[in-house]
């Protein structure tokens, strides 16, 4: 499933560089953001959830209303990188 930002979200733009592929992460109103249409979970990049891995308040979390399994989430990414392979062992 997609990640979503939650409110302990404190604006440190760590997260922000992480999704250098996807580039699904964006400053937003209250808190930074995340474009679910443009997260994978890090599948077809890294091996686990990146932006999750540096948030110092966890507020980088999975969302339970955008619930997809790992060939849907894999199938995105493709539709993000036209022509482009995915990581070996990320998926
Ligand atoms: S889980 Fe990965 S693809 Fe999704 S927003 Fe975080 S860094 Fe980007
Ligand atoms: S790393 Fe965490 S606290 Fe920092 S901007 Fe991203 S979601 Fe917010």
């Amino acid at each position: 499933m997609a990640y979503m930002i939650n409110d302990e979200c404190i604006n440190c733009g760590a997260c922000e560089p992480e999704c250098d592929v996807n580039h699904a992460i964006s400053e937003g109103d209250a808190t930074y953001v995340i474009d679910p249409d443009k997260c994978t979970e890090c599948i077809g990049n890294y091996e686990s959830p990146r932006c999750a891995a540096v948030c110092p308040v966890d507020a980088c979390v999975p969302d339970p209303k955008r619930k997809e399994s790992k060939e849907q989430l894999l199938q995105k990414w493709y539709r993000l990188h036209p022509g482009a392979q995915p990581v070996a062992g990320t998926f």
